[in-house]
């Protein structure tokens, strides 16, 4: 039975290739136009010789079945089409795609400056970040307010943002399934945003960005690129609050990040 259907949908699928989405239904009979009778197929006409087919009827009247549009590799969600920052939170912020909706307290978008030059991506909610509602607000993110101040600029003129939405449990590695479901929220993000640099902190962030398994020592001191956005990535704050001896290394790359942003910016 289920050989049938397979070859049947093959054999439509065929069709469909080959004469695309109206096959053999009479759409100008009536009962084709009833919304309640509409998945019913009509059989072709076969019996006897061919009658010259009613002058009203056009070939493109003609289908067997009203087919759904080709499914796109990703089916379209609402959020998809938001136009706007702040339209998109509100269309995403009740997402249970993931158990990770239901453990978060608070999912946590982002912030800044929606027309932001800059965009920092990071990894995950942690604790501070899930109970407030907002990205590194904790210990890490007193350090990156630090190191945005000392590049002349504040927390409100970047965006900040994270690969996952929602916390997971004990700050654990994001999953790959998470990063798979999630990461299509941060790259509207970017779509939206259109920052003129990327800088990933840490190697969670630019490895699921830029789609690699490269060290962070093989990634940093480089400009890579995001969907043609310049990107640099540079140790997570909360590694250089277990380790100061980054603190130097850091340094260097936000120099080498103002001058970038500088340049691109008077492009
Ligand atoms: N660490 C992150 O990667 N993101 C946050 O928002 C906070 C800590």
């Amino acid at each position: 039975m289920t050989d049938f259907w397979t070859s049947l949908r093959h054999f439509l699928e065929f069709q469909r290739e080959v004469f695309g989405d109206y096959v053999l239904m009479d759409r100008s009979s009536p009962s084709s136009q009833d919304a309640s009778h509409t998945t019913m197929p009509t059989r072709r006409r076969t019996t006897g010789a061919a009658a010259p087919p009613p002058h009203h009827e056009r070939a493109e009247d003609m289908v067997l079945f009203d087919l759904p549009a080709a499914h796109p590799a990703t089916p379209h969600e609402t959020w998809m089409s938001v136009e706007e920052i702040r339209g998109l939170e509100a269309q995403i912020s009740g997402c249970q795609k993931c158990p990770l909706g239901q453990t978060r307290t608070k999912f946590v978008f982002g912030v800044g400056n929606p027309h932001a030059t800059l965009m920092f991506v990071g990894e995950a909610p942690g604790a501070d970040e899930d109970a407030q509602g907002e990205p590194f607000v904790g210990r890490a993110g007193q350090l990156l307010n630090k190191i945005i101040a000392a590049i002349n600029m504040k927390r409100e003129d970047v965006f900040i943002c994270n690969i996952l939405k929602c916390r997971p449990p004990n700050n654990r590695t994001p999953q790959p399934e998470e990063v798979e479901l999630c990461i299509p929220y941060l790259k509207k993000q970017i779509a939206l945003i259109k920052p003129k640099l990327i800088v990933c902190l840490g190697l969670t962030a630019a490895q699921n960005l830029l789609q690699t398994n490269d060290s962070l020592t093989k990634l940093r001191g480089r400009t890579l690129e995001f969907e043609n956005i310049p990107l640099r990535v540079t140790y997570h704050p909360a590694a250089l609050l277990r380790n100061p001896n980054w603190k130097q290394p850091t340094w260097e790359d936000f120099q080498a990040i103002q001058k970038l942003h500088d340049e691109l910016c008077t492009r």
